[in-house]
């Protein structure tokens, strides 16, 4: 099994000048890829080989095999980053919008929720829009820590926080960055799949399809 590297769902300057061209390039040629390529070194000797990037990266933390972790955890979070992004945003609507009025009181408290959590993680994360127990959080992960090894928890939307996301375009200013992110960027018809899959009415996201043999994802059905 090989986990990919996706390609963009957009172009590379589609997201300037909240995120410019040579962020993403740096952004999902180099960083992305630094971690998929890591975590297929790390995976090259499993027996049998996980199937998914999600069941690699609950194996890893189970597991406490931190570098494995840390590589397809940081490679999950990026294609699921990628996702939560467009260049045409709109929304949010429907059930989503109505509970986050009833969590949040006004999509605006949300933002200044989701953009204060992000000011105020100290060093490298996420900060996430997550559904749990039938309601909505916003809360943050360090480094390559991601929300789902957490039971029960759904992302619907994350942003990163590590330097390298918006140090070229905004400098130190992370405030800055998250604002205009938040205003330009976030891929409403996304969150809201995202919700509807916390509700159980579909699967929801997944890393894009990794290579793997039949007699591998055999092996690792058996062995559940
Ligand atoms: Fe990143």
């Amino acid at each position: 099994m090989t986990i990919i590297l996706p390609d963009l769902p957009y172009r590379y300057d589609a997201l300037a000048p909240v995120i410019s061209e040579t962020t993403m390039r740096f952004h999902h040629d180099k960083h992305h890829a630094r971690y998929v390529e890591v975590g297929n070194l790390l995976l090259a000797d499993k027996v049998p080989r996980p199937t998914d990037l999600e069941g690699i990266v609950r194996h890893a933390a189970r597991a406490g095999e931190v570098k494995l972790f840390n590589n397809a955890a940081q490679a999950w979070n990026h294609g699921f980053f990628w996702a939560c992004m467009s260049p045409n945003p709109a929304g949010p609507r429907g059930d989503l919008e109505r509970t986050i009025l009833e969590v949040f009181g006004d999509v605006a408290d949300l933002k200044t929720a989701f953009v204060t959590e992000g000011i105020n993680h100290f060093g490298s994360g996420w900060v996430w829009l997550v559904a749990k127990a039938g309601g909505l959080a916003v809360l943050s992960t360090h480094d390559a820590e991601t929300v789902i090894t957490q039971e029960g928890v759904t992302p619907l939307l994350v942003c990163d926080l590590w330097e390298h996301a918006y140090y070229l375009d905004h400098q130190n200013n992370r405030a800055a960055f998250l604002s205009s992110w938040w205003d330009g960027l976030v891929n409403w018809d996304f969150v809201e799949g995202q919700y509807a899959a916390a509700k159980g009415e579909n699967e929801g996201w997944r890393y894009p399809e990794v290579e793997g043999k039949a007699e591998d994802k055999l092996r690792v059905n058996q062995a559940r």
